[in-house]
């Protein structure tokens, strides 16, 4: 069976004190919470170590926004995925299309960071998305079959059952627009498909995939009701207790 997730990307937003805050109260509300749906919470890099001291919900766990595609050295202001890995983190974002916006991330980048996230024992959520002007052109197809061929499915099969993966339609990011249940289970199954024939069957119906782009309480249960939504990455309603525990419960 695979994993239920339900993963808050923090962005660049919080100060220490308010992050910490947010992770605590998110994991008082989870208080009594026994569902299937594991959390993840993701806030910038210099709040993961205390927030993973302070968490003890066996359901909560901790990742990084990015990692560097190096081991180490000087790269001054990157972090590395043993860096993270050190200070608690489990998962990390790879590929978040605001990285490929602003910071020129490529495919190949993305997929030289994924592997120094596997070499420390990182959980990579790979993030793939078209814009709008692909969609527009019938191009969402073909660019997420890139990004998945270039960026993941490079690994061999055992490696890539250690990948997450998030589509987040990038015009659907941060902007309201969630893209509907069809949009989002047809592109889901495409993935999933992308995954079985580079694999196997066993493999690509154990991969998580999850749905981001405005995703809310008010659209999470009918997004997460389709058949290869597995969860979701959520951008602006993680950083409010109230939406994000709800989204957390709309994954059952
Ligand atoms: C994201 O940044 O990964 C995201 C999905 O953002 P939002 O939920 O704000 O659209």
């Amino acid at each position: 069976m695979r994993k239920k997730i339900v993963a808050g990307n923090w962005k660049m937003n919080k100060n220490f004190q308010e992050g910490v805050e947010l992770a605590m109260s998110i994991q008082q509300r989870l208080n009594n919470y026994d569902g299937n749906c594991l959390v993840v919470l993701i806030p910038p890099f210099v709040h993961i170590t205390k927030i993973r001291e302070l968490i003890h919900h066996p359901k909560i766990k901790v990742g990084g926004q990015n990692c560097h595609d190096k081991p180490s050295g000087a790269y001054t202001g990157e972090v590395s995925a043993e860096m993270l890995n050190s200070a608690g983190a489990d998962y990390v974002i790879i590929g978040h299309s605001e990285r490929r916006q602003y910071y020129g991330e490529t495919n190949q980048l993305c997929y030289a960071k994924i592997n120094q996230a596997l070499d420390n024992k990182l959980i990579p959520i790979y993030c793939v998305g078209e814009t709008l002007e692909e969609r527009k052109m019938n191009l969402t197809f073909r660019v997420i079959e890139q990004q998945m061929r270039e960026g993941v499915l490079g690994l061999d099969g055992e490696d890539f059952k250690n990948i997450v993966i998030a589509y987040e339609p990038v015009w659907a990011i941060g902007t309201g627009l969630n893209a509907t249940k069809e949009q989002a289970q047809e592109v889901h199954a495409f993935i999933r498909q992308q995954i079985e024939n580079q694999y196997s069957r066993e493999i690509a119906q154990d991969t998580t995939i999850l749905y981001g782009g405005s995703c809310k309480p008010t659209n999470a249960v009918e997004l997460f009701s389709q058949p290869d939504v597995d969860g979701g990455l959520i951008g602006g309603a993680s950083l409010n207790t109230d939406d994000f525990v709800n989204i957390i419960l709309a994954n059952q």
